[in-house]
């Protein structure tokens, strides 16, 4: 039984991927590993609960002694590491705690892995792991920075992140493929676009407007509302991870995008048109210091080489998210409240 360790399983996408993983491979034991913070809900995870092949435990990615105690326990064999500050406005506001988890947590992880799998762990000369082994990197788009009005982000092209948030995402890559090249450790970075569906946490552009909607307050739309995002559903999000968990080419990057590009206020337009509200709840504000104007992936690398598609169109997958948004009132309740943040 293979052992696989999830990072950031309480959050938006890891729990997706957690209750993914566990419908399909029944073989596999999955270890949550999320320190719980203000992004992290258990609630997420509340159908695998019980799952006999899924364990949680409440801790940091960046505490060396806490991990080391993981691998030994549970005895790893591939990480998923999702687990980061990811808010961008946050970051702008402070970028410490950015750089502590994305950037110092995934070391942490790497060297645990690197020593855990070495066939000779005191060896740094050592490139040798033992067979079946893998640390996947959760990256993203924003690595790349912004694009102009044509063209499409592939995976040789440079890294020029315009915000702490994607700054210290690139820091993480660099970090991946450092270990990689210098200790030959098995490693995947996949970069996607961004995702939306099921319990993605409402400081969010699609979940704030969802749920603001059906409560008929204002909808805030950045500047002119004009920036294009290329949106990709959490479950095909979720099958590239598994395509790439399994077939990735140990060293290789993977873009991964929905090949749906949409304006934010196209986007908001459309959320208010399925829920029957009125265009005027629509409130244009400020705009974020530093925003990217258009991020769009080119997905040829995995559709080609590891037979990957999105399945999912965007008109389905958004109709799916707020019909999961207006069925899920309590779990919105709970976040709202401040009570989901149970121990
Ligand atoms: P999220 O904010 O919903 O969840 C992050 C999770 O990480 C939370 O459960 C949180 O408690 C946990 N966490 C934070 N710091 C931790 C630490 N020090 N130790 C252990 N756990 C910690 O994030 P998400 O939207 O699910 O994103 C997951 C990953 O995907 C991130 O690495 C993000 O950069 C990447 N990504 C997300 C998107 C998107 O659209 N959501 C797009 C591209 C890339």
């Amino acid at each position: 039984m293979k052992s696989i360790l999830v990072t950031g399983g309480a959050g938006f996408i890891g729990s997706n991927f957690i209750k993914y993983m566990l419908g399909r491979y029944p073989d596999y034991k999955i270890v949550n590993v999320d320190a719980l913070t203000y992004a992290g809900n258990l609630d997420n995870l509340k159908e695998v609960e019980q799952n006999p092949n899924y364990a949680f435990v409440k801790a940091d990615i960046a505490d060396n002694k806490k991990v080391e105690e993981i691998f030994g326990q549970y005895d790893i064999d591939i990480v998923v590491n999702f687990a980061a500050e990811t808010h961008v406005d946050r970051s702008i506001l402070d970028s410490s705690i950015f750089v502590r988890t994305n950037v110092l947590g995934t070391q942490v992880l790497l060297e645990v892995a690197r020593k855990h799998w070495s066939i000779r762990p005191d060896d740094r000369h050592c490139r040798e792991y033992r067979e079946g082994v893998k640390f996947i990197q959760i990256s993203t788009d924003e690595v790349y920075g912004t694009l102009g009005n044509t063209g499409k982000f592939t995976e040789d092209m440079p890294l020029l992140p315009n915000n702490p948030y994607s700054a210290s995402k690139a820091g993480a890559d660099l970090m991946v493929r450092a270990y990689h090249k210098t200790y030959g450790l098995p490693v995947n970075i996949t970069r996607c676009s961004n995702n939306y569906g099921p319990n993605q946490f409402p400081e969010k552009l699609i979940p704030l407007m969802i749920i603001n909607c059906i409560k008929e307050k204002d909808l805030p739309v950045y500047g002119d509302g004009m920036q294009i995002r290329d949106w990709l559903y959490v479950y095909d999000h979720c099958a590239a991870i598994d395509a790439v968990l399994h077939k990735g080419v140990s060293g290789e990057i993977y873009n991964i995008g929905g090949n749906n590009e949409k304006t934010n206020i196209e986007l908001v337009r459309l959320i208010v048109k399925y829920l029957g509200k009125s265009g005027s709840l629509i409130k244009h504000v400020k705009d974020r210091p530093g925003h990217d104007r258009r991020y769009a992936m080119d997905n040829t690398k995995i559709t080609s080489q590891l037979g990957w598609q999105p399945a999912y169109t965007f008109e389905r997958g958004i109709q799916e998210t707020i019909a999961w948004y207006m069925n899920n009132q309590e779990w919105i309740d709970n976040i709202i409240s401040g009570g989901y943040r149970r121990e």
